[in-house]
């Protein structure tokens, strides 16, 4: 069905949005943009590196194998993401992940990242593996915080890869509410459009792939509750950013006006309001989803 039909005279909502091939670059301006001035100016363009690399890395290497058709449309029947982060991913995304070293070797890096940088070079397949697992599975006790970013970085890549290959029928209506429904990863921030078709719609913005899903407003976006839902952001801050927080599951994700500022992208965003998160913690709130590009250390 196409994705914007005209049903008794009112235009649907498009659920789906998929992911950009140019979300990388634009993410790495957005980042160098933001650390003008910043608090985290050093983390910001670090950062804008990573996604610079991660934005050549799409660009020379676009194919990495994708299910077959049989596959997708037994995701589809059952409610299942196609590229699962439940599956082990194809062994290429180590390849891609040194590709992305070899670039950040060109560039400034601050002395501690160019440490990581050579030491990921020299670590072996088993111990990228292990990484590989925890990083997606959240499980960031389990990992040196430094490497992390760097794991997450070849990840989103190696997931944007094969998003992109699959387009609109890559995603699967019926995945558990609250996760991507091309990969089943929690959003990294949920962004209030602007213009057309899409004006003051919201969509979550998934952690790993980037592709995007449409939400109503004022739903918590972790339990679905219309109940205890309020907007917390800093005083005299932008408020062009929120954490939308919810009190009967106790977790928030950051929600981004566009209207507000146009020129805000959902990974840089978040990462340059850190202090939001700061604020919102310290209430009692759990972030939903991770930001990848965010050393956990
Ligand atoms: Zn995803
Ligand atoms: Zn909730």
């Amino acid at each position: 069905m196409p994705d914007s039909v005209l049903a008794g005279g009112v235009p649907s909502i498009p659920e789906f949005r998929p992911i950009q091939k140019t979300v990388f670059a634009e993410r790495a301006q957005r980042l160098r943009d933001l650390a003008q001035g910043h608090a985290m100016q050093e983390y910001l363009l670090f950062a804008s590196a990573v996604a610079r690399a991660q934005a050549g890395e799409l660009e020379l290497f676009p194919d990495t194998p994708v299910p077959d058709r049989a596959r997708l449309e037994h995701c589809q029947r059952n409610g299942l993401p196609p590229l699962s982060i439940d599956s082990p991913p194809h062994v290429g995304w180590q390849n891609g992940l040194q590709r992305l070293l070899d670039a950040l070797n060109q560039e400034a890096l601050p002395p501690r990242a160019a440490q990581i940088v050579t030491t990921l070079h020299d670590a072996d397949a088993a111990a990228l593996e292990r990484d590989r697992a925890n990083v997606l599975a959240g499980a960031y006790a389990e990992i040196d915080p430094g490497r992390a970013p760097f794991i997450g970085a070849a990840l989103q890549v190696h997931w944007a890869k094969m998003a992109l290959r699959l387009g609109k029928s890559g995603r699967s209506a019926g995945v558990e509410f609250g996760l991507c429904p091309v990969c089943g990863s929690p959003p990294v921030v949920s962004v209030i459009q602007t213009g057309g078709a899409k004006q003051g719609l919201r969509y979550l913005v998934c952690s790993l792939c980037a592709s995007q899903w449409h939400v109503v407003r004022v739903k918590c976006t972790a339990c679905a509750s219309t109940k205890g839902v309020s907007y917390l952001f800093i005083e005299g801050g932008t408020d062009a950013v929120k954490a939308e927080c919810c009190d009967e599951c106790k977790t928030y994700l950051k929600i981004l006006y566009l209207d507000k500022d146009n020129r805000m992208e959902s990974t840089a965003d978040d990462l340059a309001t850190l202090a939001l998160d700061m604020l919102v913690d310290e209430k009692g709130f759990r972030r939903v989803g991770p930001n990848l590009l965010l050393s956990p250390g």
